[in-house]
């Protein structure tokens, strides 16, 4: 399969080459051209990104599609772009936060979000017969067409990045924010964030010092996943100097995690939990859905409920939760990982948007450090144990035998999660490593150390037993 849980993602030179660029673009073009309208490319900043954009370009132009080439954007600049215009559909080379030697395609229709599975998979056969990777038996390919030398599609540039901006600005409270002069720092990974964030805040009144704000696609700064470890440089600088809100994006800005200004690291369940608050407050209907993954805090169900809302808990990847929210009208919805989606802007993980909302929060409601106290304290703990593939099904069949005989109440969403007398634990396969992740949960913090220990010594044993068994 190409596509796995967030498009197409692999190796440069291994799994992504020019010519898989070509051939899927020659694939995508000729399922998704429609008249002269054109499909939409743009890419991150990594070092490969420049070489498989324009490999997709020359495939789109190849099956006749006109192309507008946005070069390099955030994510969710091009998924804008593709939303206000009148494009058919969109690729984007990005591997969002992965390690530098990663790459990835994201595949989007004319609303500028990723396309259903089943579309994922008429691209994907029909690129497979392009380059002649077909299983014999399958009738051949008659659906791709190179365009004669007289009908190869137009090339134009355009630039996503300023009405991505004004679209922000047009969403927030622009006069209030300006009023209290924030002063912010912005940590974009040397990714494309850097781009539209600081220049974003700066024209919301913001004063603003960027971190790793230059594009280098090696990622000299550090790791662009925006995780505790990975954002010490911000969090130190937070703790030395006054500032009142440290944001740190991914490599292509479709999340956001936040810092406080005494050089707190915020964890991404509490900061989506105060957004979701703010979406509440604001939402003109009661009892609203927010869709979440089912791996996410429970401090998000608490605001949820102080609302008369209620957290709908969904497979743990950004694309239930889009298409959850659009059968909900939900205000608002994400995850933990930083990755939120603001529907009243669009349908997709936004880091710009996330960013510009959290600093409206400050400038109405005070410091985040403060507004933080206001929400129940919940320990988290995630840990995860080497698990061969054919055997996650086994310990998903055994972690429900062990719940139901002792009783416990369990949902089967995405793995098991069982709620305990205080607090819950998940028992989740990895959809793309041989391992299984043990999360939990209390406000006890010594209790959900202990939890996730014994499930992890638990699991250990149930996979050398089944290990025995199978030979
Ligand atoms: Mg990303």
């Amino acid at each position: 399969m190409l596509f796995g849980t967030n498009g197409i993602r692999g190796i440069v030179g291994r799994e992504l080459t020019a010519n898989f660029c070509m051939e899927l673009s020659q694939a995508f073009g000729s399922l998704y051209r429609k008249g002269k309208k054109e499909i939409v490319i743009g890419s991150d900043a990594r070092l490969s990104s420049e070489m498989l954009r324009k490999a997709c370009v020359a495939g789109l132009l190849s099956v006749g599609c006109n192309v507008v080439d946005l070069g390099y954007a955030p994510t969710p600049a091009i998924q804008h772009y593709i939303k206000t215009t009148s494009a058919a559909g969109g690729l984007i080379v990005t591997a969002s936060h992965n390690p530098p030697q990663f790459n990835g395609i994201k595949t989007l229709g004319d609303s500028g979000i990723e396309i259903a599975k089943d579309e994922e998979s008429k691209v994907e056969r029909l690129y497979r017969s392009i380059s002649g990777k077909l299983s014999l038996f399958l009738p051949p390919p008659n659906a791709i067409k190179l365009a004669d030398w007289n009908n190869i599609g137009r090339f134009s540039r355009a630039d996503p990045l300023e009405g991505y901006i004004e679209g922000i600005k047009k969403k927030v409270d622009r006069k209030l924010i300006k009023s209290k002069n924030l002063k912010i720092v912005a940590d974009c990974a040397n990714g494309v964030g850097a781009l539209t964030t600081p220049q974003l805040l700066r024209e919301l009144g913001c004063e603003v010092v960027t971190l790793n704000g230059n594009l280098d696609g090696a990622f000299p700064g550090r790791d662009p996943e925006p995780i505790r470890d990975n954002i010490q440089d911000l969090v130190s600088f937070m703790k030395v100097n006054d500032f009142d809100l440290g944001i740190a994006h991914d490599g292509d800005a479709d999340r956001a995690i936040f810092v406080t200004g005494k050089g707190e690291f915020v964890e991404g369940d509490y900061s989506l939990a105060l957004l979701a608050r703010e979406a509440l407050r604001g939402a003109e209907k009661r009892k609203q859905v927010i869709p979440t993954g089912v791996n996410t805090s429970s401090v998000l169900q608490d605001v949820a409920k102080e609302y008369g809302g209620e957290v709908k808990m969904m497979r743990v990847g950004p694309m239930s939760i889009a298409r959850a929210m659009m059968e909900h009208g939900s205000p608002i919805g994400g995850e933990g990982n930083g990755g939120i989606i603001f529907p009243d802007f669009q349908y997709c993980r936004d880091g710009g948007m996330a960013s510009a909302r959290m600093v409206e929060i400050i400038a109405r409601n005070g410091p985040i450090s403060e507004i933080l106290k206001e929400l129940p304290k919940y320990h988290m703990s995630k840990r995860k144990i080497a698990c061969p593939d054919k055997l996650k099904g086994y310990v998903v069949e055994k972690s429900k035998k062990h719940f139901a005989e002792k009783g416990v109440e369990y949902v089967t969403i995405d793995g098991v999660k069982a709620y305990l007398d205080d607090g819950w634990v998940l028992i989740r396969p990895s959809g793309t490593e041989p391992i299984v992740r043990v999360e939990g949960e209390s406000k006890d913090e010594g209790m959900v150390e202990k939890t996730t220990s014994s499930y992890i010594e638990k699991m250990g044993n149930w996979i050398a037993e089944a290990k025995d068994d199978k030979g």
